[in-house]
């Protein structure tokens, strides 16, 4: 089996897939894992993403995690690490973007990195260091008010020097606009001054595109998934169908939505108006119906189970702001999430049981609970359905033995069409 050449680390679930999803495109074969594997890699890929939830865990949690990342990733033959965080640059004072990217550094022996969230396919841009969200700053796009991961301050030099034991400096626009040699010739300037990581200004993908070249043989590069678009060049690797192939699509076909963002809702909203059946789910009609004896779970499957062979489904719990609001009072954030996360999950289990191998999952939390009650380990990567949004394949003991295309849409991705453009893409 041919070895793997880049070997990346997310810092978040869906972060992971909208860089696998990037990399596909660029004619990579890339297989997501969910978490650090036990075993080595057992099927054929040019790049593997591990898929951390390290974004806000304790620095020395966070660093650890990356660093058994890294130990499995190099076993596995890569020859560049590539860390994958937000784009919009999500971090606390503390870290964990600094930190990890300094312990990675450590551990593979470099002196030197770049960062860059820049991402401006989704309107991500850097200029003379400082990140802007759409026509915003970083600190007046709204994520000055994120709850875990408040971002005050655009000025992406003085926040990740903040985070930083080494010098941190800038490779700006004007370099970035000569090319891969001048932006060579700067980092080996900046290096001489001492500086060991090192933001770059990029606007658009052209200079994404003149970045990659420079990047040939970095140990260690830390970015968003914007970078991606041109480091499969580096490797010899174009843009190609086979990159994204993924076994043909069989089975019936399911969505399970437990996002509330307004993408998602209105993406409810569409499904539902073009006829097909879809049946809500209210949390607190979920403990209502456990206090009777009763079960949701159950319930939705017996709803189920006679349409899943008239074509695709909708079981949803995404609901306006106001209604989420007025479940959150009665039931607390934490606790309203975790029930719908849970019943969702093994009702995804239990399509999947009952036949569905095409199944279209809306909310990250959300996902991340259907993947790990079908425990799912690994995700091949396959065709892009909208920006950051990939079919994937995989293994699911639920599927008794046979594989399912699933794929993991964030809160905020996707066109209104979505669910029904997603299966239709497959067919
Ligand atoms: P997104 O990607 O849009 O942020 P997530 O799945 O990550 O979606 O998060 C949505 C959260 O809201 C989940 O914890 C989910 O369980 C919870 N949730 C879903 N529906 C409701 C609802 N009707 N009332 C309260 N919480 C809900």
């Amino acid at each position: 089996m041919k070895p793997m050449v880049l070997g990346c680390i997310a810092d978040d679930f869906t972060g992971a897939t909208d860089l696998a999803n990037n990399l596909v495109r660029g004619g990579m074969r890339v297989v997501q894992a969910i978490g650090v594997p036990a075993q080595p890699l057992d099927t054929q890929a040019d790049a593997v993403v591990v898929a951390l939830k390290s974004r806000t865990l304790p620095v020395h949690d966070a660093i650890a995690q990356s660093l058994a990342a890294l130990r499995w990733l190099q076993a596995q033959g890569a020859q560049q690490i590539y860390f994958k965080y937000c784009s919009t640059f999500d971090s606390t004072t503390q870290g964990n973007i600094g930190p990890v990217a300094e312990a990675l550094m450590a551990a593979l022996g470099t002196d030197f990195t770049i960062a860059t969230p820049a991402f401006p396919d989704n309107h991500r841009t850097v200029f003379k260091g400082h990140l802007f969200v759409g026509d915003a700053l970083l600190n007046e796009s709204g994520m000055q008010n994120h709850p875990l991961t408040p971002m005050n301050d655009a000025n992406l030099v003085r926040v990740l020097q903040g985070q930083c034991a080494g010098q941190v400096g800038l490779i700006d626009y004007r370099v970035v606009a000569q090319g891969g040699a001048a932006i060579q010739a700067h980092i080996a300037q900046l290096r001489s001054q001492g500086v060991r990581l090192a933001v770059v200004d990029a606007i658009s993908n052209d200079d994404l595109m003149r970045l990659a070249p420079a990047l040939r043989g970095m140990p260690l590069v830390t970015a968003g998934s914007g970078v991606a678009i041109g480091l499969p060049g580096n490797f010899g690797l174009a843009p190609s169908s086979t990159a994204s192939a993924l076994p043909p699509a069989v089975g019936q076909q399911a969505v399970v939505s437990g996002s509330c963002s307004l993408a998602t809702n209105r993406q409810v909203q569409a499904f539902i108006q073009s006829g097909r059946p879809a049946l809500a789910i209210d949390p607190l009609q979920i403990s209502a119906r456990q206090a009777a004896g009763g079960d949701v779970v159950a319930d939705t499957l017996a709803w189920a189970q006679p349409l899943l062979a008239q074509g695709p489904l909708l079981v949803y719990s995404s609901a306006e702001a106001k209604a989420v609001k007025a479940v959150q009072e009665q039931l607390g954030a934490g606790a309203a999430g975790a029930l719908v996360e849970h019943t969702l999950a093994s009702i995804a289990r239990g399509l999947v049981t009952l036949g569905v191998r095409q199944l279209v999952l809306a909310g990250g939390e959300t996902s991340g609970a259907c993947v790990q009650a079908l425990n799912i380990s690994q995700l091949r990567i396959g065709p892009q359905i909208d920006p950051g949004v990939p079919w994937c394949h995989a293994q699911s003991d639920a599927a008794a033995g046979a594989g399912l295309h699933l794929t993991l849409k964030s809160g905020n991705f996707g066109t209104d069409d979505f669910f029904s453009k997603a299966f239709g893409q497959l067919a």
